[in-house]
């Protein structure tokens, strides 16, 4: 679960890293108030979960409180979309943050490295930019530190990385100890990745945190119960946080077909086998079992708020839950909704013939049998469509 970058701060504060003052608003008045307790000099960052808010124009400088303010009104409610993410967010908030004089701009992240089953600390001096940047046009500008998981870190392997990756000497020592905070927040905090993009190293020589990314694995919440009330809206998606809302697991991944199973290893394989018939699924989601016809109307409604789906593909296997149960769900479901795309269901296991039959008698549904000849048929129809 990301966490904003208020949010972040706050935490990694509580460690001691060094991060400007400032304070979370959705109010312009309050950002002028909140402005002027640092003399007008401040930074205006749109608080949303992507990448490149910058370049996206969710980032500001102001020098004086009242065009802090004005900016704040031009951003809440506007939707910021950058090349990470091209849907793009609907701006809530914004933290209005102390300016920090900048005089060069680092990279510091601690994330973890599944091929060496250990943390990574990466260190460069190339910051400010996006690190997968860095990473393709100059490699050797990233310092990377391993973590041992016995030993941790010792101070000298720090100061060795530090060094190779040219931080200039005044600041050596503030990169060591942050390294260190970093490291301690994320264990303590089961953080699944925490970036500082830039570490600002001030023209008096002093290293703060201008911005942090802070993501909480989320099997680990239930241990950091001060994470409950930010979940709702940590969602990257507006249909994502829309289904956590509602506790359905539902997860966009950009395609064309919509698709709804029950039990997500089922579910999985419906994405496989639109795949292999040449389309692209719009998304996870997992009905559960019963599948009633508010539950189907429900998840029917969450697929169908992605404007990009063209076809709607429902595989439901019945176990327990007989498939004539399922086939008047989904019936149900329909006779209430106005539906203009194609839908193909496919449902087997208990009571399968029975269900077909009920479905038979739809105009609106097409049944199938096996996941594949679904498939095909709503990769075929939808692009007819
Ligand atoms: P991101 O684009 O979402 O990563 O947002 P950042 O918080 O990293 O801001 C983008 C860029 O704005 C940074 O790389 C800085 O160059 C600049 N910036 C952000 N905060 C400050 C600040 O307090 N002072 C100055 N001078 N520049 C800032
Ligand atoms: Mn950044």
């Amino acid at each position: 679960m990301k966490l904003h970058e208020y949010q972040s701060k706050d935490l990694l504060a509580s460690f001691g890293v060094p991060v400007p003052g400032g304070r979370v608003t959705t109010d312009p008045a309050e950002a002028k108030s909140i402005a002027d307790e640092f003399g007008g000099k401040v930074v205006v960052k749109a608080q949303v979960l992507m990448g490149g808010r910058g370049k996206a124009g969710g980032v500001k400088l102001f020098s004086d409180s009242q065009s802090a303010a004005d900016f704040t009104k031009e951003l809440i409610g506007k939707r910021l979309v950058s090349i990470q993410n091209p849907a793009g967010m609907i701006v809530e908030q914004v933290l209005v943050a102390e300016q920090v004089d900048i005089a060069e701009e680092y990279y510091l992240s601690v994330l973890l490295d599944r091929a060496e089953q250990k943390l990574v600390v990466m260190i460069s001096k190339e910051g400010g930019m996006e690190i997968e940047e860095v990473a393709e046009t100059n490699p050797d500008a990233i310092v990377r530190l391993h973590v041992d998981p016995a030993w941790g870190l010792g101070d000298f392997e720090i100061r060795d990385a530090v060094q190779k990756a040219n931080i200039p000497a005044p600041a050596q020592r503030q990169m060591v100890s942050m390294i260190k905070q970093l490291v301690k927040a994320y264990l303590a905090s089961d953080a699944d990745l925490i970036e500082i993009n830039p570490v600002a190293l001030t023209p008096e020589g002093k290293l703060l945190a201008a911005d942090a990314k802070v993501s909480i694995d989320e099997n680990a919440l239930f241990r950091h119960k001060q994470f409950d009330e930010t979940k709702e809206d940590a969602a990257e998606d507006e249909i994502e946080a829309e289904a956590s809302r509602q506790g359905i697991a539902y997860v966009r991944l950009g395609g064309e077909i919509g698709i709804m199973g029950n039990g997500a290893g089922l579910v999985m394989c419906s994405l496989d086998e639109v795949n292999k018939a040449g389309g692209k699924p719009a998304n996870f989601l997992d009905v559960g079992g019963g599948a009633k016809a508010e539950r189907v109307q429900q998840c029917v409604n969450l697929i169908l708020m992605d404007p990009n789906v063209k076809g709607l593909l429902i595989n439901i296997f019945g176990g327990i839950t007989r498939c004539d149960e399922v086939a008047k769900g989904i019936l149900g479901a329909f006779d209430a909704m106005d539906i203009n795309i194609p839908v193909v269901a496919r449902i087997e296991g208990t009571a399968a013939k029975e269900g077909l039959e009920i479905l038979a008698g739809s105009d609106r549904i097409v049944g199938a049998t096996t996941m594949q000849e679904a498939a095909a048929k709503i990769v075929e129809l939808a692009h007819k469509n």
